[in-house]
């Protein structure tokens, strides 16, 4: 396909669109990754979903990343008497971590630290803060709260404790359950929850390590301490997730852009991918059609230089999850033509010798593709990172990634304007560059007379790396 967006988009897989018509219908909109969102659904559900993902791909003989969002240590009420209990502001209400079913008097909690790490005026906030309790008294096993905001209790929402020091590591025991069981299937991307530290990341990776996988980790940023931590935490992922709708819980809604705006610009400098998550089109849940607000918000995500911008309930269990797809493609492309509103990235490059001459390398192929107005650049990869350190130049050209590793392959579809392809040898670039070349041609993404770079680096040993580029006019 020949694509004309270069920013991704990521759309969460549920109930709306789990079939194999559905998931189709997605791809043919223009999704670039499915989520899978462990928040939710039991191994039955993934197991079918997956079975119906892979129908799906042996169907289109394409395939695209699979990212599993894990849960992490996400605070939950327990189950109600009764849907849509309504509690008064001024009321005052216990929230307990009995198992009991919960009335507007008394609610349950499976999270049995709650009583440790909160303390006497902090905040509770209940579904997306649209409850407000003030904690007013600490017992053992629960807590008295008074209500500031009442409205009505649902089973099972999310309860956020901002200012709080929440105890609980970010891969919990359920984590990794279902950690387990998407390995036994499939798994490109992992995203952790409220990463608050880097030391999250490490214990991730290093689980893994030791089960001899490697796995790229995309930390969520959705926690204040996240946000102050974010500079090491960038260091130690692979990539970030903007996860808004925590965010601006956890946080005043108002920082959220300022926070957006700061972390895309980080992200942006040392070539880190970055998704920009959460209500981008909120109200396509249930209509037709976006606001015009929402297509401001897309189109400013990519002004700031988001590489991925992602659907959640749009697509999980909106109305019109396709037409959400469309939209946001078309609100990309349009953003994307606006080359006056890109902002300069003040770009940072690696103090390691190795690292740095892939870097400077990557930046001087940008270059010579701005310069000769190159159809395209076609990189021979078999980690990703030469593919990566291009994006981060942001070429006009599109980026053809050729990979000898198929993981690899299913990475960089992530990335932005990368499109990527399986090449089953990468070891003679005379072989490489006619094998790409065909693919290039059979895909209709170059024609006779286009000039195409062919660009690829090896490091010797850990004093030298070789860069190779051939220039040609696709004949
Ligand atoms: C978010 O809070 O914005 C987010 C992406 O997290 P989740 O949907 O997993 O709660």
């Amino acid at each position: 396909m020949n694509r004309k967006v270069k920013t991704k988009i990521l759309a969460t897989v549920g109930p709306a669109t789990d079939s194999v018509e559905a998931l189709s219908a997605l791809i043919n909109a223009g999704v670039d990754a499915f989520r899978l969102n462990f928040s939710h659904g039991n191994p039955e559900y993934f197991t079918k979903l997956y079975e119906n993902i892979e129908k799906v791909f042996a169907e289109k003989k394409i395939e695209i990343p699979i990212i599993q969002d894990l849960q992490g240590p996400k605070i939950r009420i327990g189950k109600m008497q009764e849907e849509g209990i309504e509690i008064k502001s001024g009321d005052t209400i216990e929230i307990t971590t009995e198992d009991v079913d919960g009335t507007k008097e008394k609610i349950s909690t499976s999270y049995k630290q709650l009583s440790k790490d909160i303390t006497i005026g902090n905040a509770i906030l209940i579904n997306d803060g649209l409850i407000r309790l003030e904690v007013k008294e600490i017992n053992d096993d629960s807590i008295i709260c008074k209500i500031i905001e009442g409205g009505k209790l649902f089973s099972r929402k999310g309860m956020n404790l901002p200012g709080a020091n929440i105890s609980a590591p970010s891969l919990t025991d359920r984590d990794i359950e279902n950690l387990e069981f998407a390995l036994k299937h499939r798994v490109d991307y992992i995203a952790l929850s409220y990463v608050r530290h880097p030391d999250d990341i490490f214990g991730l990776k290093q689980w893994l390590k030791a089960k001899g996988i490697e796995i790229p980790i995309i930390a969520k940023i959705e926690k204040p301490e996240g946000v102050d931590n974010f500079e090491s935490i960038m260091k130690a992922a692979d990539g970030i997730m903007l996860a808004r709708g925590d965010l601006g819980v956890e946080l005043a809604p108002q920082l959220v852009p300022i926070i957006q705006k700061n972390i895309i610009r980080r992200c942006n400098a040392v070539g880190k991918l970055v998704i920009t998550a959460t209500q981008m089109l909120e109200s396509m849940v249930s209509h037709p059609v976006s606001t015009r607000a929402e297509a401001s918000d897309i189109a400013n995500a990519v002004f700031d230089g988001t590489d991925v911008v992602m659907l959640s309930e749009e697509t999980s269990i909106g109305k019109y999850a396709v037409e959400a797809v469309s939209v946001m493609n078309r609100i990309v492309l349009v953003a994307e033509s606006q080359s006056q509103f890109k902002h300069e990235i003040k770009f940072e490059t690696p103090e390691d010798f190795l690292s740095n001459v892939l870097d400077a390398t990557g930046r001087a192929y940008a270059k010579i593709s701005d310069q000769m107005n190159l159809r395209a650049i076609s990189v021979f990869t078999h980690t990703g990172r030469e593919a990566e350190i291009l994006a981060k130049y942001r070429p006009n050209a599109p980026i053809y990634a050729f990979s000898d590793n198929h993981k690899t392959v299913l990475k960089m579809k992530l990335y932005h304007g990368v499109y990527s392809y399986r090449l089953p040898d990468l070891r003679d670039y005379e072989i490489a560059v006619n094998g790409s070349l065909l693919t290039l041609k059979k895909e209709g993404l170059v024609q006779p007379g286009d000039l195409v770079i062919f660009v690829a680096g090896e490091p010797k040993n850990r004093n030298s790396r070789e860069s190779w580029i051939r220039y040609l006019y696709v004949d």
